[in-house]
């Protein structure tokens, strides 16, 4: 087992991309909007029953077009949790808003939807869930609570695809949803991503902003003679090399959930003396949540130098890593948004949390090395402190 090298990622090909890239190449369609971004967001649509999906560049492009649609304009607020990454708060920042973070849950490190109302004020216009790590937030207290106070939900699934809420695809439940096909994600496209958009008065606008903001959507539809400027907007859609790249992944995706799943649930049994052990604490999904296998983290207690933990595991060649600095508490954070209400557990997560390697080819002997490593580092720890 010596000598043994983990990296925290690696990209599954399906084996399949350049076949597509070559067909799109021999085409000679290359600029976006072609048969294979029609098949993708056919295919993203069929799967999550979403009443329109847009390839965009990526996750973050997504979110900015969401919050175009949404009119979101300087002074209005955005509910979000700290505990993400920066694009679910610059997104509404370009526009002026002000995200009000609110804590995350101590179970599944979601915006904890008891603390939502709380933080809403005259100026709320929207929140934003998270699904940490592709497991469901409480979309259902989340979705009552923006009914209540007319709020909309635009669900960060970044992480989310192919988990579900009830048997709901999540980003299919908020009037808006986003995904990232960005090389860490389950599904890749290098960079890349998709705004689904669920209540129907959003499509129009949408597709005006991803193309710069033209109708040119409708002029290649046939719906006008002429396309023209209509509203803002930016180049947000891919080309075809990319989505030739998705669509072999988009095929192989049940597949490729499988083989995450049966690693994830393997790490989860590994770790499970451990956990008895006090050693350290494991994820925990919800009974309502079928999630997606993205991610395996596990919180270490609190006395653990961590910084020190994941260089002894990185000396031994477990390419493990901790996750977000908490955006209430970084530079453009303290700068843009404020906190509504504590946010205790955010703080507590985000120092104790590491990620372990999980990628689709990953082999149950690598798993075990790693769960060994790990469980004798945190032994080690223990004894001396
Ligand atoms: C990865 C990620 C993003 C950004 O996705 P990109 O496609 O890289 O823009 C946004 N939010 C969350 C929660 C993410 O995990």
């Amino acid at each position: 087992m010596h000598g043994m090298k983990i990296p925290f990622n690696k990209p599954y090909m399906t084996g399949r991309e350049l076949d597509y890239i070559a067909q799109a190449h021999r085409d000679g369609v290359l600029a976006g909007d072609g048969q294979f971004t029609a098949l993708c967001q056919g295919w993203l649509e069929s799967y999550s029953g979403a009443r329109k999906a847009l390839l965009t560049h990526s996750c973050t492009a997504a979110l900015e077009i969401a919050a175009i649609v949404l009119d979101i304009t300087p002074g209005d607020e955005v509910i979000m949790p700290s505990f993400t990454f920066v694009s679910t708060a610059n997104a509404f920042v370009l526009r002026g808003a002000v995200p009000v973070f609110v804590d995350i849950r101590a179970d599944t490190l979601n915006l904890d939807e008891a603390l939502i109302e709380a933080a809403i004020t005259p100026k709320t216009r929207a929140i934003v869930p998270v699904h940490y790590a592709g497991v469901a937030c409480e979309m259902d207290g989340i979705m009552a609570i923006a009914k209540k106070y007319g709020l909309t939900v635009i669900e960060d699934a970044a992480q989310g695809m192919l988990s579900c809420y009830k048997d709901r695809a999540l980003g299919s439940i908020g009037q808006l949803g986003t995904y990232s096909f960005h090389e860490t994600k389950n599904i890749i496209s290098g960079e890349g991503g998709a705004l689904l958009i669920n209540d129907p008065q959003y499509i129009a606008q949408a597709e005006i902003c991803r193309e710069k903001g033209t109708d040119r959507s409708r002029f290649f539809r046939g719906e006008v003679d002429k396309y023209t400027w209509q509203d803002i907007g930016s180049s947000h859609l891919p080309g075809e090399l990319i989505a030739a790249f998705l669509w072999a992944q988009l095929q192989e995706a049940q597949h490729i959930n499988a083989r995450r799943a049966s690693a994830w649930q393997h790490y989860h049994e590994l770790l499970a003396p451990l956990e008895r052990e006090g050693l350290l604490r494991r994820p925990i999904i919800p009974d309502d949540c079928r999630h997606n296998a993205h991610m395996y983290y596990v919180l270490v207690p609190p006395q653990t130098d961590r910084a020190r933990l994941l260089a002894g595991l990185k000396e031994q060649g477990v390419g493990a890593v901790f996750h977000y600095i908490p955006l209430h508490s970084s530079p453009a954070g303290r700068k843009h948004g404020r906190a509504g209400g504590t946010l205790r557990t955010t703080e507590d997560a985000s120092a104790r949390l590491i990620r372990l390697p999980l990628w689709t080819e990953i082999s149950p002997q690598q798993q075990e090395y790693v769960a060994k490593i790990l469980g004798s580092a945190l032994l080690q720890y223990k004894m001396a402190g």
